[in-house]
């Protein structure tokens, strides 16, 4: 069993965590978080993508930001050179594979990095990135992200107003815990719970309209277009994962080759705006892309607000197959979003491929299928893209 994995975040986790010197706590060779190397070796990966995500919040220079995150990347493969090789053309993934090691595919999650200019996307293909995500949740130079961030302000002010009746219950109650107080206590309580239930549907209803709202009319910006168009020249594949409904069309009239959403579930399996609807994964099949199935429970399975999420192989299945119903055999590939979502509690890491194996197994793909969606699929985009 071969795997490619479109998405991770274990390098930008591993360079937090440096910054906030506590490296030692965490190498990529040997780790608890989602994926170490030690683990990819054992579990056959062939490839694993590395994102470079930058959160422009907080963030003076992401341009800065990314470089010092590539130093990083370099040392870590300097230091791993028995288990870890680069790819930068689609050669070198046969050559790497017949030397016994597992690929590394360098990608950035976030366009702003390029601060608009084509000579940075030209310096971080020299880098070796091969893959960019062009927008995360924020508007950048490149285009606009699916989620609105009108209705973020919104909803987290209803998130916060409704947190903070819950720690006021909570206070409430303590003060009116004595016997003879008992009556005073309960209509305190009741009036609480309700004032509490009030802004807890508030919360849920400003969530969802955030959660479930596409961007349908910010697409690309004339620099995006220009900049998505340069991209397809170098060899470094656009990733429309975060970007919007808008975007997606953008990119699928700029470009001509195949182009990927790296960690993407169905929308409509989970209404979720991070997942693409059946119209843009079947456009995407048509062009010959691929996207990868996000492990993230909440882009898997909505849950009420407040109740507990802990991601399920049944969904993962559920989408799986949809996926395959909406865009054919040939759209699907992996995603995992590992290192940069909560753990999910049936595929805690890079050792339970073997598991999700089993169960898409069981739900009736065949080993000809599978193998088009642990590796297949994505070798083809790259074989097609890479050069
Ligand atoms: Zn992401």
């Amino acid at each position: 069993m071969k795997i490619i994995d479109m998405h991770c975040d274990t390098i930008g986790s591993l360079f937090a965590l440096k910054e906030r010197g506590e490296a030692q706590a965490r190498s990529l060779r040997r780790n608890s978080g989602h994926i170490d190397l030690m683990r990819l070796r054992e579990s056959h990966y062939l490839i694993q993508n590395f994102a470079m995500f930058v959160p422009l919040s907080g963030c003076d220079d992401p341009w800065e930001r990314v470089c010092a995150m590539y130093r990083c990347y370099q040392e870590e493969l300097e230091r791993n050179q028995d288990i870890l090789a680069p790819v930068f053309c689609y050669r070198d993934i046969a050559q790497n594979e017949a030397a016994g090691k597992v690929s590394s595919l360098l990608t950035v999650e976030e366009g702003a990095v390029c601060r608009g200019e084509a000579e940075k996307l030209r310096e971080l293909y020299r880098m070796g990135v091969r893959m960019i995500t062009l927008t995360w949740n924020f508007d950048n130079e490149i285009g606009h992200p699916n989620f609105d961030s009108g209705l973020r302000e919104k909803m987290e002010a209803a998130m916060k107003a409704w947190k903070a009746l819950e720690e006021g219950t909570v206070q409430q109650n303590q003060l009116y815990t004595v016997q003879q107080e008992q009556l005073h206590t309960v209509q305190q309580e009741q009036l609480h719970r309700a004032e509490w239930e009030e802004a807890r549907l508030a919360a849920q209803a400003a969530y969802d309209v955030y959660m479930h709202t596409p961007n349908l009319t910010g697409g690309l910006t004339e620099k995006g277009i220009e900049l998505v168009a340069e991209m397809e020249n170098l060899g470094i594949i656009p990733d429309v994962s975060h970007l919007s409904d808008a975007g997606f069309y953008n990119v699928l009239e700029v470009t001509k080759k195949p182009f990927v959403a790296s960690h993407s579930d169905a929308r409509a399996v989970c209404p979720n705006v991070r997942n693409m609807t059946d119209d843009m994964i079947a456009k995407l099949s048509e062009r010959g892309g691929v996207m990868g199935l996000n492990f993230c429970a909440d882009f898997l399975e909505e849950k009420p607000l407040g109740e507990e999420n802990p991601g399920t192989i049944a969904a993962v299945v559920r989408h799986a197959k949809h996926i395959v119903n909406a865009g054919g055999i040939d759209v699907l590939g992996l995603g995992s979003d590992y290192d940069g979502i909560p753990t999910h509690s049936e595929l805690p890491g890079a050792q339970s491929m073997g598991r999700l194996w089993d169960a898409l197994r069981g739900a009736g793909f065949s080993e000809g299928e599978l193998d088009k969606i642990f590796y297949g699929n994505v070798l083809r985009v790259y074989r097609d893209t890479l050069g």
